[in-house]
């Protein structure tokens, strides 16, 4: 479908229907360093247990809504320097997501992703138009840890891989962000195999030039998509910081409500 303006003159442009239920108009926590507003796409391809945004897992019709509805709005607010989209895996929907950069580029503001890595070739058709890239590792990256907690029976860690690989080649800033779940993925052999294999990935060139990071985030319990991750508790705040360092990552980084932001470990 073409677009009209108000005029009735058509502007030449195609529009798109998104799977896109809720915008934030302004966050001060989602992109690194920028006041963002941040729009969630929904539908998924993965099913982790931890999820805290399930709501979001499918896509279903009523959170169809004209692509020209969010850039409208995002176009109208002057209180952001950025624009992030999450989801969901907002790379199921490659073309708007890329048509979204293209306009939030053009107005100059930054753009960015969060993704669960999963799929490496419309990430790397989107990168070029990519400030930040957060991408998450889930756990060791090892086909049986990594189908628990996504709830696949091909959690494509290949891909992952693949994805992570892209990205430290790219221009865009990476995070690398992985949840912590305490008697899950939280023992010091499964952070040292993480950093082994974004080390064999290029992390280290990348966060020794400033331009990637490695996050480990709170697991909140409360919002958790599955009944038994709901009965497991947070870790601590000592207990992010002491797996971060043990990392031995460069730029790592932990983030948890007590510490209300990121907090750089090492
Ligand atoms: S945590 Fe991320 S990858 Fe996993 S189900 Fe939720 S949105 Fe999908």
């Amino acid at each position: 479908m073409r677009t009209i303006d108000g005029s009735g003159s058509d502007t030449g442009r195609t529009r798109l229907s998104v799977y896109a239920p809720e915008v934030v108009p302004l966050s001060l926590c989602d992109y690194i360093g920028e006041p963002a507003c941040v729009v969630f796409f929904s539908g998924c391809d993965n099913a982790c247990g931890y999820c805290q945004n399930s709501r979001l897992m499918k896509a279903s019709e009523e959170h169809l809504i004209d692509l020209d509805v969010i850039e409208e709005s995002i176009k109208r607010n002057k209180l952001i320097s950025a624009c992030k989209v999450t989801g969901g895996e907002p790379l199921l929907q490659p073309d708007a997501l890329a048509e979204l950069g293209r306009f939030v580029k053009s107005l100059g503001l930054k753009f960015g992703v969060d993704t669960n890595g999963t799929l490496p070739q419309p990430l790397k058709g989107v990168l070029p138009l990519l400030d930040l890239v957060s991408i998450d590792v889930k756990t060791a990256l090892n086909e049986e840890a990594y189908g628990k907690i996504t709830g696949t029976s091909n959690p494509c860690v290949g891909k992952v891989s693949e994805s992570l690989s892209a990205v430290f080649s790219s221009n865009a800033y990476c995070d690398v962000r992985m949840v912590v779940i305490p008697g899950v993925n939280d023992s010091g052999e499964v952070i040292r195999s993480v950093a082994g294999s974004l080390r064999s990935l290029g992390y280290e060139a990348k966060a020794c030039k400033g331009e990637a990071s490695f996050t480990l985030a709170e697991f909140i319990p409360e919002f958790a998509f599955q009944e038994e991750f709901r009965k497991i508790r947070n870790p601590t705040s000592d207990e992010l910081r002491s797996l971060a360092l043990s990392s031995g990552l460069t730029n790592a980084r932990v983030t948890h409500r007590v510490l209300g932001f990121f907090q750089k470990v090492a």
